[in-house]
């Protein structure tokens, strides 16, 4: 019998704390990595363009970390069976393994690939990778699957030993010399237009890029988190998300690393310890919804919420959003922060994702698909959370009539302007409009606050 396996990466691209590689490289003498491009699987969220820029570097490194090891990356665009199929003949495998990830697609894309291996007498070794505990097993006292938030984050928390995390493997087999590897290029990763330059000079997509970012989030700026990770202009966020998101650092490596250093340090860390396992909580949170209720990604977690009157023909102004010339500062702040580094701060997300459902009246679709293909951090299950959570129809969503005024929210958040200063230049202060070229808003606050509270009156008022 053949004692090669082949490990199956997905959004798990790193070698540290990855239970299948970990797995497979104790029980087999010979292994065989590979990568399978097959978007279409996903759709209709295939990877967006910025997250096509990360993935393309993070597999450069996923390779280059690989080979220093003795091993190999293969790399293949195609479908999923059909290039697994082709790899098991060729290189007569025998166990096939890789870590769970919890989207719907995926998981359809999981067992369709667990049947098929099994009739070709393949056995498959999955492991769990992305999250803290399984969602399935996170349930209320009524066996029903949480729907807010707190409930469900003390339940996993109670419950929640991590393990440590796995090391590294040092060396691995090679893969067999005739076996084409494939060229990172041919997967035809990279836009057509070279605006994701920018990025370079923010991200380092890959394992090494993401140990660095911690280490700097631990050592400079982890005792401000609490105090700081509200104000967009400080920059006291981890800013993990594309890293965790491509499966570079596991949540359980920071969780374990966090309950650790909270055994250990006074008590004053302990308040940005319990800060940021909330944050992770709410990733975890995000997936375990998304598993639950499937059909979330497309349609309202509140099913009443389908017949919210969204405006029509909102091009014009959709476009005036995602370019940054609402006239309205913070968000325009936001949104040309978003273009020009592939990310934008939590605070300033909700307050642009605010002015778009509430203040637009355009429905969260439209944000979240501009967010898809412009975030490099861009998860299906964390937008759908955030999209929804603004908007009002989502788990543990902000009543409806609780709008955000981004004036106010910038005056709190960016009281010196700094931010706002630093992505809108051209104005001196977040209250100065008067700059040239800078636009007059493209609404009035008030007055689109109250057609956004009559029109979810209306809605709440028919179902009463
Ligand atoms: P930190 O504050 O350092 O938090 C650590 C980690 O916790 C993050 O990396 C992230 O994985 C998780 N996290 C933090 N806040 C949240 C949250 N509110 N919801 C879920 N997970 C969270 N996050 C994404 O990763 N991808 C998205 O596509 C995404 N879309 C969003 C859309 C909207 C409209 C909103 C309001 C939020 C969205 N978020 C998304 C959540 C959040 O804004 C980002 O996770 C966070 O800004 C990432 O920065 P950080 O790594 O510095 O966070």
């Amino acid at each position: 019998m053949s004692d090669t396996a082949l490990v199956w990466f997905r959004r798990d691209l790193r070698l540290a704390d990855n239970p299948a590689l970990h797995a497979a490289a104790k029980a087999h003498r010979k292994l065989v990595p590979v990568y399978i491009f097959a978007p279409d699987e996903e759709s209709p969220w295939s990877i967006g363009a910025a997250g096509r820029w990360w993935l393309h570097c993070s597999l450069q490194a996923l390779r280059a970390a690989l080979r220093a090891r003795g091993s190999d990356l293969i790399l293949r665009r195609g479908p999923t069976l059909q290039v697994l199929t082709d790899i098991i003949h060729s290189e007569r495998i025998s166990h096939v393994y890789w870590n769970r990830l919890y989207e719907p697609k995926l998981l359809q894309q999981e067992s369709n690939a667990k049947t098929a291996l099994m009739r070709m007498g393949v056995q498959s070794r999955l492991f769990d990778g992305d999250m803290l505990r399984d969602p399935w097993s996170v349930l209320n006292k009524a066996g029903r699957p949480y729907q807010v938030f707190t409930p469900y984050w003390k339940a996993l928390s109670r419950e929640m030993v991590p393990e440590k995390p796995l090391p590294a493997p040092r060396s691995l087999p090679p893969v067999r010399p005739g076996l084409k590897k494939g060229r990172l290029n041919e997967l035809g990763l990279l836009p057509a237009n070279d605006w994701y330059r920018t990025f370079e000079d923010y991200w380092q997509p890959g394992e090494e890029g993401a140990r660095r970012r911690q280490d700097y989030f631990v050592r400079k700026q982890f005792e401000h988190y609490d105090r700081m990770r509200d104000l967009p202009a400080e920059q006291a966020t981890s800013t993990l998300s594309p890293h965790l998101h491509f499966g570079e650092i596991t949540v359980r490596r920071l969780v374990f690393h966090l309950l650790q250093a909270k055994s250990r340090y006074p008590f004053g860390i302990n308040k940005q310890i319990d800060a940021y396992l909330r944050q992770l909580g709410w990733r975890e949170f995000s997936r375990y919804l998304l598993v639950h209720f499937p059909y979330s990604g497309e349609q309202p977690l509140k099913e009443q919420y389908r017949r919210f009157p969204w405006r029509r023909n909102i091009q014009a102004d959709l476009q005036r959003w995602q370019q940054g010339l609402t006239g309205i500062p913070i968000v325009d702040a936001g949104m040309r922060e978003l273009w020009a580094t592939g990310w934008m701060h939590n605070r300033v997300r909700m307050i642009a994702a605010s002015f778009l459902t509430k203040n637009l009246r355009i429905h969260w679709l439209e944000g979240a698909r501009w967010f898809w293909d412009t975030l490099l951090d861009a998860d299906l299950a964390n937008n759908t959370m955030g999209w929804q959570w603004v908007a009002g129809c989502g788990a543990d969503a902000a009543p409806y009539f609780r709008i955000f005024n981004p004036l106010t929210q910038a005056q709190k958040f960016d009281s010196t302007g700094e931010y706002i200063h630093k992505w809108v230049p051209e104005l001196r202060t977040q209250t100065d409009r008067s700059a040239a070229g800078y636009p007059q808003p493209m609404v009035d606050l008030k007055t689109s606050r109250e057609q956004a509270l009559s029109a979810y009156r209306k809605l709440v008022g028919k179902q009463e």
